[in-house]
């Protein structure tokens, strides 16, 4: 398949090389990222899109995929297929999908769970909103990428699973690293806990595989200094996408709310910028009752 890729990041470019080592001519562009062979350099996101039978999009936020996606829709063939895979607001994922589909393209939004592990190996999870004929064009190109991809519903759907999973992940991981710090404080061994919890009503993504105590559970961002793994600024990231969303639905969600400003507080105005979102642990182990 002829595929455009268009940013070229930490995920973007594992990403675009998984797609061309498995065979495909992947013309690829990022303002400022050079492109790594195999992948086949162009001067703009426009030729990247020239001819593409898919473009694909890895950016940082909705702002600026709607910009690209402005810049490389006319240069797209009809029926060809457009699949962002960024995490962005929903809004901006259904507008994208809405111009694609005004001139004959395809639209896709997918984004991804896994991090910059899954996109090096090929393990990423899709959740993916848009039409039936798009999400075949686009399957074995997520079959290259990742080891899954969800078929959530019409444009914007996927964008809502990415947020709504991101919120339950904040949420639990707050309350799991406020219950081992309360944990230690209390005299329990922490490793204790965790022989409790992690087979219990408790239990949860956060504790069972994540587990925020160094040398708890199996290996994870606390055994390594809290290095990330997944900073605590992209968790504030999708955060605010959730109550950007929450907004514009009139849904009630007080957890969430809490949750992002939390991060806000512990990115913003303590020391949790480039650190693992799980440092939330030693962030409450130094805190009294204020
Ligand atoms: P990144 O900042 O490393 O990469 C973004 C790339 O986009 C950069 O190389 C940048 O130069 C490029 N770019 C910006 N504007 C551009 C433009 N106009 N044209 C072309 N290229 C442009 O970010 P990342 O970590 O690769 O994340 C990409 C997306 O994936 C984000 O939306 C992020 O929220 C999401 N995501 C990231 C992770 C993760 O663990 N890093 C996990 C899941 C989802």
């Amino acid at each position: 398949m002829k595929i455009g890729f268009i940013g070229l990041g930490n995920m973007g470019m594992p990403m675009a090389l998984n797609l061309a080592k498995a065979g495909h001519e992947v013309r690829a562009f990022d303002v400022t990222a050079t492109p790594e062979a195999p992948l086949l350099p162009v001067a703009s996101a426009a030729e990247a899109a020239s001819g593409a039978e898919a473009v694909i999009t890895m950016l940082p936020n909705g702002q600026i995929l709607r910009d690209v996606a402005a810049a490389v829709v006319p240069s797209m063939p009809k029926g060809a297929v457009l699949c962002d895979c960024s995490t962005v607001d929903v809004d901006s994922a259904r507008e994208v999908a809405d111009l694609a589909k005004a001139a004959g393209i395809g639209a896709l939004d997918a984004p991804v769970s896994g991090g910059i592990t899954g996109a090096a190996q090929g393990t990423l999870t899709f959740m993916v909103g848009g039409g039936d004929d798009s999400f075949a064009t686009i399957a074995p190109l997520f079959e290259i990428m990742g080891q899954k991809a969800v078929h959530c519903g019409s444009s914007g759907a996927g964008q809502a699973a990415k947020i709504c999973n991101n919120m339950i992940l904040g949420a639990t991981m707050i309350a799991t690293c406020e219950a081992f710090s309360l944990a230690g404080k209390l005299g329990l061994d922490q490793q204790k806990l965790f022989d409790v919890v992690s087979t219990s009503s408790g239990s949860s993504w956060s504790v069972n595989a994540y587990c925020p105590v160094p040398g708890v559970g199996p290996q994870s961002p606390a055994d390594n200094g809290y290095r990330p793994g997944f900073a605590a600024e992209l968790m504030l990231k999708d955060l605010r996408l959730a109550q950007m969303a929450a907004e514009s639905a009139d849904a009630d969600t007080p957890m969430g709310q809490l949750a992002a400003e939390l991060y806000a507080r512990f990115v913003e105005s303590e020391d949790g910028r480039g650190q693992d979102f799980s440092a939330m642990l030693p962030r409450f182990d130094r805190r009294g009752r204020d």
